[in-house]
C-alpha cells in the first residue's frame, strides 16, 4: 500500500538535534532551528522543545533567551521566535540561543502550567530542576542545560490570561550578579524593575550559576499583542547590543521605578472589575483607580494604595473577592 501523500501539516518542520548541542556550535556563521529531546511522553512519543541556534561569525559570548515556561503566554514566545528568525549570523559576535516554547505540554494545554500535576505544575518554580525528578523538574533539567551555558540569559514572559502587565523586569536573584542584571534590564526598556528573590525561576538559578539575568514581563496573557511584540523583539536586541553580541548601540533613556515588592489591591466583593486606566499609569494614594459592579448598582470603588505605577491590572470581566486586580509599584516622593 502506497504511503499517504504528505501535507505540510504533518511533516516535522524541525529535525531532532542532538542530546549534546556542542557540536553545532563550533561551525561559525550559521542559523539553525531544530527539536531539543527531552523524555519519551506516555503516548511513545518523543517531547522536544524547539531551539534556534545562531552561531555568529565573529566569536563573543553566548546569550540564552528563553520564554513560553507558561503555556498562555504568547507574546513572548512570538518575541523569541522572531529574535531568532531577525538575526543575521555574519551580524553576530558569539551565539543566540533562543526556545519560544519552553514547556510544550503547557502551550499545547493552553495554560499556564502543566495538567495533570497536582504538585510541581509550575515550570518556572522548579529550576535548575533535576535529572531523577518528577516530569515537571526533568523538563526544567533539560532546559536548564541549555541555560548553564550561556553569559547572560533573558526569560521572556506575559501576564497569565486575564492580566496585563507593564513592561517589568523581575531581579531574583542574587547580589553576586545583580549590577549586570540592572543593567540588562535598563537596556531592554522596561518601566519596572522588582529585585526579589524567587525560588525555583529560571533566572533565579542562572544567578545562582554566576550567569546575569532578567524574567521580563510583557503585556496581556492570552492575546498576541503587534506593539508589545515590536518592543519585546527591540528589548531584546538591545540587551544583546549591551553584551557586545550585536554592534547595535542603541539605548534608550528610560528611568524605571525601582522596588523590593509590588503593592496588591484586592477586591473585596466579587462583581464585574472595571479599571479606571491602563498598565503604566501613574497613580496617586486615595485615587479611584477602579470599581466593581453587580446588580444593579456599584458595589466597590478601589483607590491606590500609594503613589505610584500602576504595574499590573486585570483585564477580566468578572472578579472574585479577593482577587489582585492591581499591583502597584511604590514611588516614593
Ligand atoms: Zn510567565
Amino acid at each position: 500500500m502506497p504511503a499517504p501523500a504528505a501535507t505540510g501539516s504533518i511533516v516535522p518542520v524541525l529535525s531532532i538535534l542532538p542530546w549534546d548541542i556542542a557540536p553545532l556550535l563550533k561551525q561559525r556563521s550559521r542559523k539553525l532551528w531544530g527539536e531539543l529531546p527531552v523524555m519519551i511522553g506516555p503516548d511513545g512519543s518523543l517531547i522536544t522543545v524547539p531551539v534556534g541556534l545562531v552561531v555568529g561569525a565573529q566569536s563573543g559570548p553566548t546569550a540564552y533567551v528563553g520564554a513560553g515556561a507558561h503555556g498562555d503566554e504568547y507574546n513572548s514566545m512570538e518575541i523569541t521566535r522572531r529574535l531568532i528568525q531577525e538575526l543575521d549570523p555574519p551580524a553576530v559576535n558569539g551565539v543566540v540561543i533562543g526556545i519560544p516554547v519552553q514547556n510544550p505540554i503547557a502551550l499545547a494545554s493552553g495554560q499556564r502550567t502543566i495538567p495533570n500535576q497536582p504538585w510541581d505544575s509550575d515550570l518556572n518554580r522548579q529550576f535548575p530542576g533535576q535529572a531523577g525528578g518528577a516530569f515537571t523538574a526533568r523538563l526544567a533539567h533539560r532546559v536548564f542545560s541549555l541555560v548553564a551555558r550561556a553569559n547572560l540569559v533573558v526569560d521572556l514572559h506575559t501576564a497569565t490570561s486575564g492580566d496585563r502587565y507593564v513592561p517589568l523586569a523581575y531581579l531574583p536573584g542574587r547580589d553576586l550578579v545583580l549590577e549586570r542584571s540592572r543593567e540588562m534590564a535598563k537596556a531592554f526598556g522596561v518601566e519596572v524593575i522588582v529585585e526579589t528573590p524567587i525560588a525555583g525561576t529560571l533566572i533565579g538559578a542562572a544567578n545562582d550559576a554566576g550567569i546575569p539575568g532578567i524574567i521580563v514581563e510583557l503585556g496581556a496573557g492570552g492575546l498576541l499583542e503587534r506593539r508589545i511584540v515590536e518592543f519585546g523583539v527591540h528589548g531584546t536586541q538591545r540587551v544583546l547590543g549591551l553584551a557586545g553580541i550585536l554592534d547595535s548601540n542603541e539605548r534608550v533613556h528610560a528611568d524605571p521605578v525601582v522596588v523590593k515588592e509590588l503593592v496588591p489591591v484586592r477586591t473585596e466583593c466579587g462583581g464585574w472589575f472595571h479599571s479606571f486606566g491602563e498598565a503604566g499609569d501613574r497613580v496617586r494614594a486615595g485615587a479611584a483607580i477602579g470599581e466593581v459592579t453587580r446588580v444593579p448598582d456599584t458595589i466597590e470603588t478601589l483607590t491606590a494604595p500609594c503613589d505610584g505605577v500602576v504595574a499590573r491590572r486585570a483585564t477580566r470581566g468578572l472578579v472574585l473577592a479577593g482577587d489582585k486586580v492591581f499591583l502597584i509599584a511604590q514611588v516614593r516622593a
